[in-house]
């Protein structure tokens, strides 16, 4: 089940993880060689928090921790 944090954006996205092997060029080595690349889901820091809207009302909802360091939603005391 995808989910979403409270500014809409889905809190996972999918990449590759490229794994590789040898010594790099940089540090002596003949260089790197790509041995495997397999898919991967890059997570969100996702949590469940209390927000003050702006007309005051407490909400529980979640939001990503980029948006609350962002400062797009204010934590309820
Ligand atoms: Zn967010």
């Amino acid at each position: 089940m995808s989910s979403t944090c409270a500014c809409g954006k889905s809190i996972t996205s999918k990449g590759n993880r490229i794994i590789r092997k040898g010594l790099p060029k940089k540090k002596g080595g003949i260089g790197l060689h790509t041995t495997g690349i397999t898919r991967r889901e890059f997570k969100r820091n996702a949590q469940k928090i209390r927000i003050q809207r702006a007309d005051g009302s407490v909400e529980s909802v979640k939001v990503c921790m980029r948006c609350l360091k962002a400062g797009k939603y204010t934590k309820a005391t």
